[in-house]
């Protein structure tokens, strides 16, 4: 299935090295010049009109086709990967498959809770558990718990949260189990290598992506460690960059692919592992909370797993439609371990690891259209996670095992550009059933904690999902009230012992940004920051971003505010991407390899 003469094989791919994705000096067969940018094939920005002097005598990009491309190693991209090469093998063809990983390594950026329902990991890979998968902590009781400043109120824990069957695990050594089985299934997995930029045909439909040139300085220009990117061909590409991905979000441009869905509501979880004292572990048990340390019209809760070797995940999420801009998510979280039913889990113990993501949390309402010609989205990437379970891997290994069927049966049917087949599947799929079902549960927290409760239990026991209605979802960026409506929030000082202040946190989660380089948290309007969200809603991003990557700094008489953006501590959340009021910020992908280095988050 591979095109003629187009090999990957013949396209030395083990020449890619991460310090330039070809060896210097080498120029593998089909990577001439002139077949790097065809005419009117030089993707958007790129054009050699468009290019100063300086680089137009800079080294032009090479290209490796393939017949799959997929941005983005997580369990959806990877899974998409596993099934595309188990059904080349059945059916004795050849198909080159070659995922891209921004992270330094896979699963250096994931971050999850994590309870994994095992239903997809048994479809792709029943016999998981002899290939000794990371899965080594089933679940074996839950808690739903309600707080109030100084008390713990047990509650019935609904069914979703029901997780018999289940195991706890740290989702980024899932992925690199996966990333295993992919290679050894003959999957080309290039990690730190950041898809920068989508590459189009002269037709409109996606030919790829390019990854991005190393070695452009702060100034904006090319520097002695300068390496053109790599542009990286097929005649599909997956795209499964996870929540609020930042190609992704060009491609709903793009192609309208949000036309006809809700806007996407987002919440934003951050996560600490633990080392506990043995008298508090209890390996199996998950605990959910609400209710304190957030009021009722902000919706959010915390979860504290228990794995085996005395580890402890404790995190909390919170929707990102909060409209007091003085809230805090991080000291949420952090006041959250205070709670004196929650601190002695905790107390004598030693923090291993901090991080934080956001989840895609509109689910069936807000799922975008899937495909477009040459491509289309799997995972988070799209939205499918299931908001009353709190969990999302096993829907998006599922979409990215049905997108791998379908373009499968595409390619080898030699049909147009687009898979329509995907979302056909897909339909007919558990997935589709399951995000039906609880549809109306997380828009119904608009009438706050207790009517949201209210109506997720009528939804489930009396209309069992199948309510005639949709709610639907509004934009969470214009959920922000002006400073001047809200109260300010007095946050307790961290105690260093179950509490602590953001530096910290962002040092255990070992972010690392090469220097030189312009900043990936770009803004649209530099007037912005000071003149809007300062002036209307006290700099908001000094709060919600849970790494301290955005500060309000004046002179010494206390004047001139200007914002200062410390872009090497960003842990890749999304969260200011998603929550600037004006959405002025706009994230893109820093140098490959850059951002959070998570051990086994
Ligand atoms: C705090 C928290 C708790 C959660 N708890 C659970 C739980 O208990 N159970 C559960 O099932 N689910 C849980 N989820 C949800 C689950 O983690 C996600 O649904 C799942 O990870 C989605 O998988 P994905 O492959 O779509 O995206 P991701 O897991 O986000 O993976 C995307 C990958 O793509 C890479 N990438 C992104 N953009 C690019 C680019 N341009 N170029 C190259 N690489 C790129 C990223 O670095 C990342 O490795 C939780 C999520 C969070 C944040
Ligand atoms: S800068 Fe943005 S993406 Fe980075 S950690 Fe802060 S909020 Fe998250």
């Amino acid at each position: 299935m591979t095109p003629e003469g187009m090999t990957p094989e013949r396209m030395t791919p083990e020449g890619m090295t991460p310090e330039g994705m070809t060896p210097e000096g080498m120029t593998p067969e089909g990577m001439t010049p002139e077949g790097m940018t065809p005419e009117g094939m030089t993707p958007e920005g790129m054009t050699p009109e468009g290019m100063t002097a300086q680089e137009k005598t800079l080294p032009q990009r090479e290209f490796m086709q393939y017949d799959v491309v997929i941005v983005g190693a997580g369990p959806s991209g990877l899974a998409a990967a596993i099934r595309l090469k188990q059904l080349a093998a059945e059916n004795s063809a050849e198909l080159s498959v070659c995922v891209l990983e921004k992270g330094s390594e896979v699963g250096a950026h994931i971050l999850s809770g994590a309870v994994l329902e095992p239903r997809a990991l048994n479809e792709l890979i029943p016999d998981w558990q002899a290939r000794g998968a990371p899965l080594d902590t089933p679940a074996r009781e839950d808690r739903f718990v309600f707080l109030t400043a100084t008390r713990a109120i047990r509650l019935p824990t609904p069914p979703q949260m029901h997780n018999a069957g289940n195991f706890i695990i740290s989702l980024g050594n899932l992925c690199r189990w996966l990333g295993q089985q992919a290679e050894a299934l003959g999957v080309e997995i290039y990690p730190g290598f950041a898809a920068a930029e989508v590459l189009y045909r002269e037709d409109g439909s996606v030919q790829g992506v390019a990854t991005g040139d190393l070695g452009i300085g702060r100034d904006g220009e090319p520097s002695a460690r300068h390496q053109p990117g790599m542009e990286l061909r097929a005649r599909q590409t997956l795209f499964a960059e996870g929540c609020r991905g930042s190609l992704t979000k060009a491609l709903f441009e793009r192609f309208a692919l949000r036309q006809s869905a809700d806007p996407q509501t987002y919440g934003l979880g951050i996560k600490e592992l633990w080392e506990v004292v043995p008298a508090q572990s209890q390996p199996g048990a998950i605990v959910h909370t609400v209710g304190w340390p957030l009021d009722s019209a902000t919706y959010g809760g915390s979860f504290l797993y228990h794995l085996s070797g005395n580890q402890v995940a404790v995190g909390f999420v919170i929707g990102l439609d909060y409209s007091n801009p003085y809230l805090s998510p991080f000291e949420e979280f952090q006041r959250f371990k205070t709670h004196p039913a929650i601190r002695p889990t905790f107390e004598g113990g030693r923090r291993i690891a901090y991080g934080a993501r956001a989840l895609s949390e509109g689910g069936l309402q807000s799922l975008p259209r899937l495909t477009f010609p040459g491509g289309m989205l799997v995972g988070d990437s799209a939205g499918f996670l299931n908001v009353p379970k709190i969990k999302g891997t096993h829907t998006a290994m599922k979409s990215g095992m049905t997108a791998a069927e379908a373009v499968f049966a595409h390619l080898q049917g030699g049909g147009g550009t687009e898979v329509l087949g995907y979302p056909e599947r897909l339909r007919h799929t558990w997935v589709w059933d399951e995000l039906q079902r609880v549809r109306n549960i997380r828009p119904a927290f608009r009438w706050g904690l207790f009517g949201g409760i209210a109506y997720a239990a009528l939804d489930t026991y009396l209309l069992r999902g199948k309510a005639p209605w949709t709610l639907h979802h509004h934009a969470d960026h214009t959920a922000l009230r002006k400073a001047a409506d809200c109260t300010p929030i007095e946050y307790p000082k961290p105690d260093g012992k179950v509490s602590f202040d953001r530096l910290s946190s962002v040092f255990i989660s070992n972010t690392n940004h090469e220097e030189d380089q312009r900043s990936h948290l770009t803004l649209l309007d530099a007037s912005v920051p000071i003149q809007v969200n300062l002036a209307l809603y006290d700099a908001p991003e000094q709060r919600y971003c849970p790494a301290g990557v955005y500060e309000i700094v004046r002179d010494e008489q206390g004047r001139n505010p200007r914002l200062q953006i410390n872009a090497q501590n960003c842990v890749h959340c999304k969260t200011c991407d998603i929550k600037d009021p004006t959405q002025n910020i706009h994230w893109v992908v820093p140098e490959g390899g850059g951002g959070p280095n998570y051990p086994n988050m």
